[in-house]
């Protein structure tokens, strides 16, 4: 009989995540360098936020109507209060029969449970309950009091009569339990933004002096379907400026500070596509407009856009099938009915963008898929991408924060980058390539420090860790090996040079290097070893 062996699970990356290895970490983190060196020369400081948020931050600052909150995001309960949770389901959805007395009084404990739940979490500040749920909780507590009294000591011989009273107090309980909300629902953020303007508030930074420019970069989340230059993780680089001014000169010096970025990274054919979607003054009539001419049309678009004459008719204009584009071309443009504050905001965008040497394409059909965008729209598109071309989406949106409870008076404008798609954008184009060294940029190797001897060993041992502290990149073996071994692995890894160190060596004060592309070999003292590694690296 053999046995059977069982080989251990093996485990692969969630559908749509994917980890970045090197050497391709090499270029994302000279593109993030550039990124902290750019935007700070503009003045813009690094904000660290939250992976995780309220789900009802999103829910108001991106929109519940949108995709990417209605059926992208990844949300969960929030671990600390899911016990209390789960009693409070455990109340709403007991039936309890007519005239079961004890069913009412385990009903009541349970209540009284989730009372000493609810009072421990407030204890340990997990929770804080505001207005509405300080009443529901006092409710409760009065509702578990009265029932307590009422049946305590009568289940067997209770009368019929006092039921209904019994029934209306486990009702009353019902209630409150159910509408009291307890602890967050939390969601894994889908973008930034939001979680900018929460913490601008939270910080009280309207009494910074002048506007606030703050970026961020990180992770983000959403439920699409993955496909090249779309991932489920993805990563952005975002910035925002927000404060009293929206003056249009802000707008065109984020652009450049933007572009800026790219012209640093060497990004090639990136164009600029901008717009103005008109502010709620404007762009309300224009929607309906828009929306009786696409009725006129319906019967010949897509099923996607049909839907969206009602949800958003907006965004039939972001429609990318063949058969609808002529028919777009058609509609109504918003450049032709925004209101005259607008349309002077945009001209003075326009105007300031030419004045830093800016060029750009109008595009009346670029809108974006978040509710809270208003006047200036932007988009920078870049090659190789495929039809994922979009690196950079931004805009103006100077209701948000007094939407999220801030001032009303505060106005912001922002954008994110897509990292992993100016990443493969740089790639495909040739710019991925990193300067600073094969070494560095391959994950190579300056030096392969061949040891031979205990001896040698100890003496290793040092020269690495100085080799090392002047920046060069060593590899030290762990262990002693045959010569000719320790020589192949130098190879394998394709390190410029083996630094050989053995008993001969050291008894001479030296130290033999190989150049191992053409195998030429000098012995040297340790000064002169590093003179001619700083002559090499300095090319
Ligand atoms: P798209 O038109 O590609 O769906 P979007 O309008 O949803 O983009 P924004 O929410 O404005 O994009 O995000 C800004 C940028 O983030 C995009 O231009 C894109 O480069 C990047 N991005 C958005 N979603 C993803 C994703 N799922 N995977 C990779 N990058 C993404
Ligand atoms: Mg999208």
């Amino acid at each position: 009989m053999t046995s059977t062996q069982h080989r251990a699970k093996q485990f692969q990356a969630i559908k749509g995540v994917r980890d970045i290895l090197p050497p391709d970490t090499v270029l994302w983190n000279r593109v993030e360098q550039t990124a902290h060196e750019v935007f700070s020369t503009f003045g813009f400081g690094e904000i660290r936020l939250p992976i995780f948020e309220p789900t009802d931050l999103f829910a108001r600052a991106v929109g519940g109507e949108t995709d990417i909150v209605s059926k992208e995001m990844y949300t969960m309960p929030d671990q600390e209060t899911a016990h209390i949770y789960a009693l409070q389901r455990s109340l709403v959805e007991w039936d309890i029969k007519s005239g079961d007395f004890q069913a009412a009084e385990s009903f009541q404990q349970l209540a009284v449970s989730l009372l000493v739940f609810i009072m421990r979490a407030q204890q340990e500040n997990l929770v804080e309950l505001e207005e509405a749920g300080l009443e529901a909780v006092n409710d409760l507590t009065s509702a578990a009091k009265e029932l307590q009294v009422l049946i305590s000591g009568r289940s067997g011989s209770a009368h019929a009569a006092i039921w209904n009273q019994v029934a209306g107090l486990v009702e009353r309980i019902r209630l409150a339990s159910g509408g009291l909300v307890v602890g967050d629902d939390l969601s894994l953020r889908p973008e930034a933004t939001a979680s900018v303007c929460r913490a601008y508030i939270e910080h009280g930074m309207q009494t910074l002096p002048g506007n606030v420019k703050l970026y961020y970069m990180g992770p983000m989340f959403r439920r699409e379907r993955p496909q090249k230059g779309r991932y489920r993780q993805f990563y952005q680089i975002g910035a925002e400026v927000l404060g009293p001014s929206d003056a249009p000169g802000i707008d065109a010096e984020v652009i450049e500070m933007l572009l800026a970025f790219f012209e640093r990274l060497k990004l090639k054919g990136a164009v600029l596509h901008i717009n103005s979607i008109g502010d709620k003054n404007c762009r309300p009539a224009y929607v309906e407009r828009l929306r009786a001419e696409l009725q006129k049309v319906r019967e010949q678009l897509g099923a996607d856009s049909q839907r969206r004459i009602e949800t958003n008719p907006l965004r039939v204009l972001d429609s990318k099938l063949e058969h609808e584009q002529g028919i777009i071309e058609k509609l109504p443009r918003i450049a032709d009915h925004l209101c005259v504050e607008c349309r002077a905001h945009y001209d003075e965008v326009k105007r300031q963008l030419v004045l830093r040497g800016i060029t750009y394409q109008e595009d009346w059909r670029l809108v974006r898929g978040l509710d809270y965008y208003m006047r200036t729209t932007f988009e920078i598109t870049a090659p190789g991408l495929g039809s994922q071309n979009a690196v950079c989406g931004g805009g103006r949106y100077d209701g948000l924060v007094e939407l999220l409870g801030g001032p009303a008076t505060t106005k912001g404008i922002g954008f994110a980058i897509g990292t992993d798609r100016l990443v493969l954008s740089l790639q495909e184009s040739g710019a991925g390539e990193v300067s600073g060294g094969p070494a560095r940029s391959a994950g190579g190797f300056d030096v392969y420090l061949a040891w031979f001897g205990a001896a040698a060993q100890t003496a290793a041992i040092g020269l690495a860790r100085r080799l090392r502290d002047a920046g060069f990149v060593v590899e030290l073996p762990a262990v002693e090996m045959k010569f000719g071994k320790s020589l192949g692995l130098a190879d394998r890894l394709k390190a410029r040079h083996a630094v050989i160190l053995g008993e001969d060596e050291l008894a001479a004060g030296v130290v033999a290097v190989k150049r191992l592309a053409d195998g030429t070999q000098q012995k040297l003292a340790e000064q002169d070893l590093f003179s001619y590694l700083r002559a090499v690296r300095n090319g």
